[in-house]
């Protein structure tokens, strides 16, 4: 006789929310998908889940990841969240077009979410469709991957596929379903959520969940719940500081979109910055600004007042005296944002001592930059090549303008008291002054191609270049270049 097929399968789930956390989710199923197609896979990222990557690059693979078929073990649920949408509190969103399907161990030990996001209606849905169109998911596989190779901390893509079935939004638009991963997808807007409710009780049990899963070096400490508000506050001011140093917009900073471990999440109208302006918008659902590039700092500390005053509960102390330290605790955040940005910045201008000048040499380059239109991510990298003597690039980029080589005068001043390799300051600006973003005229090329003519070698080839940011690249020289000026501003629409 011979033995059964062995059967693995695809995921192995384990599914803690769900078992741990009743109350904080709804049980749903995915939409129908009539004939998936796997359109994006992350080969790597496979890999580093422990997953098998030749068995999900399949069309077996694409029904899972359309949401048309489960694997073994799937809880598929959506979360239950709050948040306050462009400063104004919404009691209830919670995932109307995403699921949570379950949790698997990578392999260095860490917990990820694999979540469908474009996988139809939930209890959450309110009056949308649940459904994705095929050019934000692409926009978030990415720019996720590329901010993930700029060494952001970010949620991942693991695949798209397409449904076969059409969404309709102004235009009928071919649907899609992204699947991502997430060290957790758990939010300020989480925790909103149950204080609004007046659930302290679960406000405590989301906490310690959060706890044990994202910061366990913090089970011991006395105050934990102050211990986590305040590490919470710290990866925000790491995560801000880095968003700041690729010119990166997150566009939509509701704090339903503050993940609490930290990760950069959902990308809808995301960009990246090219001429720096530290007024740029890109959304244009932002018609106030609120989120613009150099509001960003701000906002994040506004979200995390938000995020302490579901904990304050929990905090040692009588009521006024956890409301101050709340208070100071939300204050200091602009000061470890600050040095956060400052230690960033001096590895950018190739600085590994400390002057006290500094910040304002940072701010002088900002400020030429600005005066001069000047494309924020080139001019980081070409500075990079004035390290070592090739200042003619850095010039043109500025126009040739004497502000500049006022600058670059002041800045070899201070060079002077660095160590005196050139060539490894150089090398290790590049290493943190990326060449290539996924510039906005460029994800538009592939995001168009692949929408309109199901041509997805724009998108291939784009990813390709984006996942070695830090590399020359030479044959790709036009990818690093800023889109011809004159064209109109460039907007971006919420990822629906
Ligand atoms: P986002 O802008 O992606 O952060 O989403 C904000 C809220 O709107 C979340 O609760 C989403 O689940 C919900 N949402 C966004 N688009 C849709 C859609 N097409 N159908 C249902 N819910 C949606
Ligand atoms: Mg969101």
């Amino acid at each position: 006789m011979t033995p059964p097929a062995s059967h693995t399968a695809p995921f192995a789930f384990d599914n803690t929310f769900a078992r741990e956390m009743e109350g904080f989710y709804v049980h749903a199923r995915p939409a129908s998908a009539r004939s998936p197609r796997l359109v994006a896979f992350n080969r790597e990222l496979a890999e580093e889940l422990g997953l098998d990557a030749d068995a999900l690059d399949s069309e077996a693979g694409a029904r899972l990841f359309a949401g048309a078929e489960l694997s073994d073990g799937a809880t598929p649920l959506a979360q239950v969240y709050a948040g306050h949408q462009f400063g104004g509190f919404a009691p209830q969103l919670g995932d109307g077009r995403a699921l949570l399907l379950g949790e698997v161990i990578d392999k260095s030990g860490a917990r990820c979410d694999v979540q469908l996001k474009g996988s139809g209606r939930t209890t959450f849905s309110r009056g949308g469709d649940g459904l994705a169109s095929l050019g934000p998911v692409l926009r978030e596989y990415l720019v996720a991957e590329a901010m993930h190779a700029l060494g952001i901390p970010t949620t991942r893509a693991l695949a798209v596929a397409t449904t076969g079935e059409w969404v309709q939004r102004e235009t009928t638009l071919p649907g899609a379903v992204l699947t991502r991963t997430a060290a957790s997808h758990i939010r300020v807007g989480t925790f909103q959520y149950f204080a609004a409710c007046r659930e302290p009780a679960k406000v405590k049990q989301l906490a310690d969940y959060v706890i044990a899963r994202h910061y366990p070096e913090l089970e011991r400490t006395g105050d934990v719940y102050f211990a986590l508000f305040e590490a919470v506050r710290d990866r925000q001011a790491t995560l801000i500081a880095k968003w700041m140093h690729v010119g990166f917009i997150h566009g939509v900073m509701n704090t339903d979109n503050v993940a609490i471990s930290g990760e950069t999440i959902d990308y809808g109208p995301c960009a990246f910055m090219d001429r720096y302006d530290p007024e740029t918008v890109f959304s244009s659902i932002d018609a106030h600004g609120r989120y613009a590039y150099e509001n960003q700092p701000r906002l994040a500390a506004w979200n995390l007042a938000r995020f302490a005053e579901t904990l304050i509960p929990l905090f040692d102390g009588d009521g006024d005296r956890a409301v101050e330290r709340a208070t100071d605790a939300v204050r200091d955040f602009v000061d470890r944002y600050e040095a956060h940005w400052l230690a960033g910045m001096r590895a950018k201008l190739g600085l590994t001592t400390e002057q006290p000048g500094d910040l304002g040499l940072g701010q002088d380059f900002l400020a030429a930059m600005q005066a001069r239109n000047v494309d924020f991510t080139l001019a980081f990298r070409h500075l990079a090549e004035a390290a070592t003597g090739q200042t003619e690039p850095i010039r043109t980029l500025f126009g040739g303008k004497p502000e500049i080589d006022r600058w670059l005068s002041a800045w070899k001043k201070r060079l002077a008291d660095e160590p005196a390799d050139a060539p490894a300051r150089a090398a290790a600006m590049r290493r943190v002054s990326p060449a290539f973003v996924p510039r906005n005229h460029r994800v538009e090329e592939a995001l168009d191609a692949a929408v309109k003519r199901a041509d997805f070698a724009p998108f291939q080839k784009l990813l390709s270049i984006v996942l070695r940011p830090f590399e020359d690249q030479p044959e790709h020289a036009d990818f690093a270049e800023p889109a011809p000026l004159g064209g109109p501003p460039y907007r971006t629409f919420c990822g629906t």
